[in-house]
Protein backbone atom coordinates (compact mmCIF):
# COMPACT_ATOMS: atom_id res chain seq x y z
CA UNK A 1 0.00 0.00 0.00
CA UNK A 2 2.85 2.69 1.13
CA UNK A 3 4.92 1.21 -2.02
CA UNK A 4 2.27 1.46 -4.03
CA UNK A 5 1.65 5.41 -2.77
CA UNK A 6 5.14 5.97 -3.18
CA UNK A 7 5.46 4.64 -7.23
CA UNK A 8 2.34 6.86 -7.74
CA UNK A 9 4.07 10.29 -6.35
CA UNK A 10 7.29 9.24 -8.17
CA UNK A 11 5.50 9.03 -11.60
CA UNK A 12 3.38 12.19 -10.91
CA UNK A 13 6.62 14.47 -10.38
CA UNK A 14 8.11 12.63 -14.03
CA UNK A 15 4.97 13.92 -15.72
CA UNK A 16 5.39 17.33 -14.29
CA UNK A 17 8.89 17.25 -14.92
CA UNK A 18 8.28 16.28 -18.95
CA UNK A 19 6.62 19.23 -19.26
CA UNK A 20 8.50 21.56 -17.35
CA UNK A 21 11.27 20.43 -19.46
CA UNK A 22 8.91 20.41 -22.77
CA UNK A 23 8.26 24.39 -21.60
CA UNK A 24 12.01 25.10 -21.71
CA UNK A 25 12.84 23.67 -24.76
CA UNK A 26 9.91 25.77 -26.84
CA UNK A 27 11.14 28.84 -24.74
CA UNK A 28 14.53 28.11 -25.19
CA UNK A 29 13.79 27.28 -29.35
CA UNK A 30 11.63 30.59 -29.47
CA UNK A 31 14.40 32.72 -27.74
CA UNK A 32 17.13 31.67 -30.49
CA UNK A 33 14.33 32.77 -33.09
CA UNK A 34 13.03 29.05 -33.89
CA UNK A 35 9.51 30.47 -33.13
CA UNK A 36 8.31 29.04 -36.11
CA UNK A 37 9.05 25.88 -34.98
CA UNK A 38 7.32 26.05 -31.84
CA UNK A 39 4.39 27.45 -33.41
CA UNK A 40 3.72 25.13 -36.12
CA UNK A 41 4.13 22.67 -33.13
CA UNK A 42 1.39 23.62 -31.44
CA UNK A 43 -0.57 23.93 -34.84
CA UNK A 44 -0.41 20.39 -35.05
CA UNK A 45 -0.96 20.01 -31.33
CA UNK A 46 -3.88 21.86 -32.15
CA UNK A 47 -4.86 19.62 -35.31
CA UNK A 48 -4.31 16.73 -33.13
CA UNK A 49 -6.88 17.77 -30.66
CA UNK A 50 -9.14 19.21 -32.87
CA UNK A 51 -9.25 16.33 -35.13
CA UNK A 52 -10.94 13.80 -33.35
CA UNK A 53 -13.49 16.69 -32.41
CA UNK A 54 -14.52 16.79 -36.33
CA UNK A 55 -13.94 13.48 -36.68
CA UNK A 56 -16.95 12.87 -33.89
CA UNK A 57 -19.41 15.13 -35.32
CA UNK A 58 -19.00 13.73 -38.93
CA UNK A 59 -19.60 10.80 -37.25
CA UNK A 60 -22.74 12.12 -35.83
CA UNK A 61 -23.73 14.05 -39.22
CA UNK A 62 -23.30 10.21 -40.69
CA UNK A 63 -25.27 8.42 -38.73
CA UNK A 64 -28.12 11.12 -38.86
CA UNK A 65 -27.93 10.77 -42.04
CA UNK A 66 -27.63 7.15 -42.97
CA UNK A 67 -29.53 5.40 -39.48
CA UNK A 68 -33.05 4.36 -40.43
CA UNK A 69 -35.81 3.58 -38.20
CA UNK A 70 -38.85 1.27 -38.86
CA UNK A 71 -41.14 -1.22 -39.21
CA UNK A 72 -40.29 -4.78 -40.42
CA UNK A 73 -42.45 -5.53 -43.69
CA UNK A 74 -42.98 -9.25 -41.84
CA UNK A 75 -43.97 -8.58 -38.55
CA UNK A 76 -44.20 -4.50 -38.12
CA UNK A 77 -41.64 -4.52 -35.34
CA UNK A 78 -40.03 -1.11 -35.10
CA UNK A 79 -36.34 -1.33 -35.34
CA UNK A 80 -32.84 0.67 -36.66
CA UNK A 81 -30.33 0.27 -39.25
CA UNK A 82 -27.98 1.88 -41.55
CA UNK A 83 -29.09 3.10 -45.22
CA UNK A 84 -27.39 0.65 -47.95
CA UNK A 85 -26.85 -2.11 -45.80
CA UNK A 86 -28.39 -5.84 -45.06
CA UNK A 87 -29.06 -6.45 -41.57
CA UNK A 88 -31.86 -9.58 -40.23
CA UNK A 89 -35.20 -7.77 -38.01
CA UNK A 90 -34.17 -8.64 -34.09
CA UNK A 91 -37.84 -10.24 -33.75
CA UNK A 92 -38.52 -12.51 -36.58
CA UNK A 93 -35.18 -12.76 -38.42
CA UNK A 94 -36.42 -11.82 -41.95
CA UNK A 95 -33.42 -10.91 -44.23
CA UNK A 96 -34.15 -7.07 -44.54
CA UNK A 97 -32.30 -4.65 -47.19
CA UNK A 98 -32.46 -1.03 -45.91
CA UNK A 99 -32.98 0.92 -48.91
CA UNK A 100 -34.43 4.62 -49.40
CA UNK A 101 -35.21 5.23 -45.67
CA UNK A 102 -37.35 1.62 -45.14
CA UNK A 103 -36.84 -2.00 -44.56
CA UNK A 104 -37.44 -3.93 -47.79
CA UNK A 105 -37.44 -8.09 -47.85
CA UNK A 106 -34.86 -9.40 -49.99
CA UNK A 107 -36.28 -12.29 -51.16
CA UNK A 108 -38.27 -10.41 -54.15
CA UNK A 109 -42.01 -9.98 -54.03
CA UNK A 110 -44.11 -12.95 -54.99
CA UNK A 111 -42.34 -15.34 -53.25
CA UNK A 112 -44.74 -17.45 -51.11
CA UNK A 113 -43.45 -18.46 -47.31
CA UNK A 114 -43.77 -21.99 -46.95
CA UNK A 115 -43.06 -23.87 -43.83
CA UNK A 116 -41.69 -27.47 -44.38
CA UNK A 117 -43.65 -30.23 -43.08
CA UNK A 118 -41.67 -33.37 -41.84
CA UNK A 119 -43.53 -36.48 -43.64
CA UNK A 120 -42.59 -39.87 -42.41
CA UNK A 121 -41.72 -41.53 -45.17
CA UNK A 122 -43.41 -44.86 -45.81
CA UNK A 123 -42.58 -47.72 -47.63
CA UNK A 124 -45.28 -47.71 -50.85
CA UNK A 125 -46.09 -51.82 -51.94
CA UNK A 126 -46.77 -52.95 -55.43
ZN1 LIG B 1 -39.66 -8.93 -38.41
Amino acid sequence: MNQDFRNLSQFKFSGLGCWLTAFVVCWLLGSVGLGWLVNSFFILLALILVAPVIGWFGFRWWVQRNLVEGPCPVCSYEFTGFNGSDCRCPSCGEPLKVESGRFNRITPPGTIDVDAVEVSAQPVDD
